[in-house]
């Protein structure tokens, strides 16, 4: 046996290291193992290198998962204003852009990561890395964690490994069987969310591939077998070699794989026109006067992607819209309007931002995030069964999850007796 820590942090990411902070600012001795060469290397390249640390609104509708009361719960003991409080505290100051988004004023994401790791450091907080934790066991008065040098034996342990998104970072996946070694379930589902969507060859989905960088604003819609409408983002649509990117198909990518998993028939509708129906479009082109197809099109969606959308109605991009027969005119408009997209798939959780699926927050309890069947076991962060959007929510939730973990740890190990063997 290699050593005895207060409280082990399996995991030093976003989450672990909030919890790390919290725990010793309670005046635990604290120990974080990371299994990465490179710590925080997903803090790194957030938001293009930028960190898009959270937003100026941030409430449970932002995510999925779980239970919408749990993640309110959760979320209101560390809110937006916490998080820039914390971070100014410790020099980092926030700014806010238009979208809502918080960044550092530095537009510098190793800065906060700095802050993050100059605080442990302050703390006396010991990051052992590269230290990949193979298994946790629960042993009297307490846990044994195992890694590659040997074990270490800890009051309580917070499980902050993430999901398994973007894996090169040291997020495999590899948290889920130690909680489950411990007794904890994990969703029957884990999937990539916010990723990129792939698409076949067919020819609405090979136009769209061949539109590489092109982007703009639409709606996209998740519609059932049955046709019903499912689920609905607007935003900017980035065309890809592979099929689609950009915001609205990456906030839409979960909605689509989990309406899949149960309804085969699910597809993705995308509308160029927000606001327009095929009727109103085709009623457009028919008012056209002499204005060509493309120059119509070009009201809604960019040059390239107008003359896409004439190759695969069979029309002539220059043809004079009002020229342009019913059955073609019809085809048109519900290209704009509801292009029905071929989607085979995503691209993977090694270019997703985040994971759907997890542990379920009903098997702890929210004011510590302590487990309810490990004791002195906490969990926090991307590990838990809760996704968020796209602007800085998913940071959100690994400081407010982390902060409540690391603070209901810290407190608990420093009122619990010695150690087995202490
Ligand atoms: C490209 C990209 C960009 C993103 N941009 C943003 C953004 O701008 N804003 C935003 O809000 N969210 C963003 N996200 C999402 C956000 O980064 C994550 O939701 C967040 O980092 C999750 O934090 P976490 O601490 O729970 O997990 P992670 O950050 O995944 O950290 C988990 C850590 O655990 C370690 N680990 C795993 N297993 C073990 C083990 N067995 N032993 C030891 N260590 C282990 C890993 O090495 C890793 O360091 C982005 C994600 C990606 C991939």
């Amino acid at each position: 046996m290699r050593e005895r820590i207060d409280i082990a942090v399996v995991g030093a990411g976003a989450a672990g290291l909030m919890a790390a902070i919290q725990a010793a600012r309670a005046g635990a001795r604290v120990v974080a193992f990371d299994g990465a060469r490179r710590l925080g290397l997903k803090i790194l390249v957030a938001g293009g290198g930028r960190c898009n640390v959270t937003h100026e609104r941030v409430d449970e509708r932002d995510f999925c998962g779980s239970t919408r009361p749990a993640i309110r719960k959760v979320l209101s003991r560390f809110g937006v204003a916490e998080t820039v409080g914390f971070f100014r505290g410790l020099g980092v100051e926030l700014k806010r852009e238009e979208t809502g988004k918080l960044f550092p004023v530095s537009d510098d994401a190793g800065r906060v990561l700095g802050a993050l790791l100059g605080e442990c450091a302050r703390l006396g907080v010991e990051l052992r890395f590269p230290c990949r934790v193979s298994g946790v066991s629960a042993a009297e008065g307490g846990f044994v964690l195992a890694d590659e040098g040997g074990e270490s034996r800890a009051r309580r342990v917070i499980l902050a490994t993430g999901g398994k998104a973007l894996p090169k970072s040291g997020s495999d996946g590899g948290g889920y069987a130690i909680a489950q070694a411990l007794g904890h379930s994990i969703t029957p589902r884990v999937f990539p969310a916010l990723v990129p969507l792939t698409l076949s060859d067919e020819p609405i989905g090979a136009m769209l591939k061949g539109l590489s960088g092109v982007s703009c604003d639409a709606t996209l819609e998740v519609r059932s077998g049955t046709g019903k409408r499912l689920e609905r983002w607007t935003g900017a649509v980035l065309c890809a070699h592979f099929g689609l990117s950009g915001p609205a198909p990456m906030n839409i990518s979960r909605h689509l794989a989990a309406a899949r998993a149960d309804d085969p028939g699910a597809r993705l509708v995308i509308d160029w026109a927000p606001g327009h129906t095929p009727d109103s479009i085709a009623g457009a082109l028919v008012a056209a006067g002499g204005a060509s197809v493309l120059v119509v099109l070009r009201a809604w969606v960019p040059e390239r992607l107008a003359g896409g959308i004439c190759g695969v109605a069979g029309v002539a991009p220059g043809t004079v819209a009002r020229s342009v027969p019913r059955e073609a005119r019809r085809r048109l408009a519900t290209l704009v309007a509801e292009m029905p997209v071929p989607v085979t798939g995503d691209r993977g959780f090694a270019f997703a931002e985040c994971t759907a699926g997890g542990v379920p927050l009903s098997e702890l309890r929210l004011d510590t995030l302590e487990s309810r069947v490990c004791p002195g076991l906490h969990l926090c962060g991307e590990v838990l069964d809760v996704d968020g959007r796209i602007g800085g929510f998913n940071f959100q939730w690994a400081w407010a999850s982390g902060f409540v973990a690391g603070r209901g740890a810290g407190r608990s190990a420093l009122g619990s007796g010695p150690l087995a063997g202490a």
